[in-house]
């Protein structure tokens, strides 16, 4: 029986957490239902911000840019890895990645579960568990299309970025990222179909999205 969808989306708001020199999300009433007969915001914010996907274009400059992604990138089958039960700012390595779950076919996209979303909202949430080089490689040569995870970030985030050799492995190979998921423990199968739609935003280097698990 086809399982109910599922929301893997934060919600954004005024306390969503950005990276220290992101721009924080601002929200503006400008027209009101009493004043105004309808209601209306406007909203300020990084093109990082909440759940949101990076295109190539964030670390290439002759890289893929959203707009241009056709909709068969952003919506299709994926697997889950189960990487519970991880200590803050732990290495994951690509060994492990392979014991994770069901064998990665290419075009599959690829979630990592820690069980970091937890912490959203805490300083904790950027001490995260992160990829080693190797996981990027790794990914890459499985034909990952898409690697979503439940953290800030696939590299590092404390304590210096180290040069993120990761997201430049993925996006260099034209995989696209998706952080800051939510409620991926509630997936009830390792292998099923997902949607991640950005925001159209013309020649974005990435952008807000509603991540969906569509069912298995
Ligand atoms: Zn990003």
């Amino acid at each position: 029986m086809a399982s109910a969808p599922i929301d893997l989306t934060h919600a954004l708001d005024v306390d969503t957490p950005v990276f220290a020199g992101d721009p924080p999300l601002a929200r503006q009433t400008v027209l009101t239902h009493g004043r105004d007969g309808c209601h209306l915001e406007r909203i300020t914010l990084g093109t990082h911000t909440g759940t949101h996907m990076d295109a190539p274009f964030h670390f290439f400059a002759d890289g893929d840019r959203l707009d241009g992604l056709p909709i068969s990138r952003l919506v299709g089958p994926g697997v889950r890895l189960d990487l519970c039960g991880r200590r803050e700012e732990s290495v994951i390595w690509a060994a492990e990645l392979r014991r994770a779950g069901p064998e990665v076919n290419p075009g599959d996209f690829v979630l990592l579960m820690t069980g970091w979303d937890r912490f959203w909202g805490t300083p904790r949430y950027f001490r995260h568990p992160y990829l080693a080089p190797d996981c990027g490689r790794w990914l890459v040569d499985c034909g990952a299309g898409l690697v979503g995870m439940d953290t800030p970030s696939p590299d590092r985030s404390a304590g210096g970025r180290g040069g993120y050799p990761v997201h430049r492995l993925l996006l260099g190979a034209g995989v696209l990222i998706v952080e800051n998921l939510r409620g991926l423990a509630r997936i009830p199968a390792a292998r099923g179909n997902y949607a991640f739609l950005p925001l159209k935003l013309k020649g974005a280097d990435g952008a807000p999205l509603r991540a969906v698990f569509l069912g298995s």
